[in-house]
């Protein structure tokens, strides 16, 4: 069967010359006559390979030699409960709340018994732009503040950073390595890797070195200074995952790194997102008005009824389209459009759009 162009929010679609060398490298990699699967994680060889992985995305990143890079587990979900048992030392953070994945970080953080601020919020409009907040809103005295750089399932981004004095941590999930920015901004930066890095299973935190370590006695797997100390090796790591993550930034410094993926990732939002707005019957959720505010990632996009998203769906799926179907928080159609998405998939999404517009307008 031909490969699909796959809009999955995630897991989702991979580097299709990742897939190939993986698969070339199954049964013996590099001579060592079994899988990376199969093989001890305290052995030399796979030792390069998370050396390997953690020099790629340090050079990707260019994330400055002060900052550690830990490859965990648990996905993004339970970075949620480590922040803010890692760094709030008094019990105190701000959040922007700009949708499902911030809410649920506050949610834990309350959880654990944190004082949690909202600085801003854009929940009350359901999400349609990114909440506009003054770093003067800011708690001086909190432990530090949370946002989440690129809302998955509204599809809003920002990447603009507030000039304030307390540690910035950042979800990036959905977004990591999609254009450039200054790691020196962030005190942590976070991602479940599914979404723009390989398989799920891997978490990447990206955290500067003052912040690990600063509460003692933490329960050993949910302190950073465990995972720093053993450099992510104090448990089994998910090996595979890893490896897969290395061959993906492999080949994305072959591709010319970040610069070149943010340049692709600008016109394949443009090609998908003209199509829409140029549409008399799709409406995109981000609204022409909150453009300085749509994500580069993530396009949830609505036909006028629920009859109209299900035929749209069904002939985009027969067209190789697919995984189009919108998040269950707010229905209509998703389309994601990682760094791995080519932009012959946007190009063909956006024909597609086209033709369904003039055929049922
Ligand atoms: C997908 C996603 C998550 C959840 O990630 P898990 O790895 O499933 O825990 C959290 N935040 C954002 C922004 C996401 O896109």
């Amino acid at each position: 069967m031909a490969r699909v162009y796959n809009f999955s929010a995630g897991p989702a679609v991979l580097p299709e010359a990742v897939l190939k060398k993986a698969a070339e490298q199954m049964l013996d990699y590099e001579g060592s006559g079994m899988s990376v699967m199969e093989m001890s994680h305290r052995s030399a060889v796979y030792q390069k390979i998370i050396d390997d992985a953690e020099a790629g995305i340090r050079k990707l990143m260019e994330i400055p030699s002060n900052y550690k890079v830990l490859f965990l587990q648990g996905g993004a979900n339970l970075q949620f409960l480590m922040i803010p048992m890692n760094l709030a030392v008094t019990k105190k953070a701000d959040f922007i709340d700009s949708g499902e994945w911030s809410s649920k970080a506050i949610k834990e953080a309350k959880k654990y018994g944190v004082d949690c601020h909202i600085v801003a919020s854009s929940t009350q409009d359901n999400n349609r732009y990114y909440p506009k907040y003054k770093a003067e809103d800011v708690r001086k005295d909190a432990d530090y503040l949370h946002v989440t750089s690129n809302n998955t399932i509204y599809g809003t981004k920002c990447m603009k950073v507030p000039q304030i004095s307390i540690p910035l941590v950042a979800d990036m999930s959905s977004n990591i390595m999609s254009e450039r920015f200054n790691v020196a901004d962030y005190g942590l930066i976070y991602a479940g890797a599914q979404k723009n890095i390989g398989p799920a299973g891997v978490t990447i935190v990206i955290v500067r070195d003052d912040l690990i370590g600063r509460i003692p006695n933490l329960p050993t797997m949910l302190d950073y200074k465990t995972h720093a100390d053993k450099g992510s090796m104090y448990n089994t790591p998910p090996t595979y995952g890893i490896y897969i993550a290395k061959l993906v930034f492999e080949h994305m410094i072959a591709q010319g790194g970040v610069a070149y993926y943010e340049e692709l990732n600008k016109k394949k939002a443009a090609i998908v997102y003209d199509a829409i707005d140029n549409s008399k019957l799709l409406k995109a959720h981000i609204t022409p008005e909150h453009a300085e505010d749509r994500s580069i990632m993530n396009i949830p996009f609505f036909g006028p009824n629920e009859e109209i998203n299900k035929k749209f769906l069904a002939e985009a799926a027969a067209e190789g389209l697919v995984t189009l179907k919108g998040h269950r928080n707010i229905g209509g159609m998703r389309a994601s459009i990682y760094n791995a998405m080519p932009i012959e998939g946007c190009q063909k999404l956006a024909d597609f759009i086209r033709k369904f517009d003039k055929e049922n307008a």
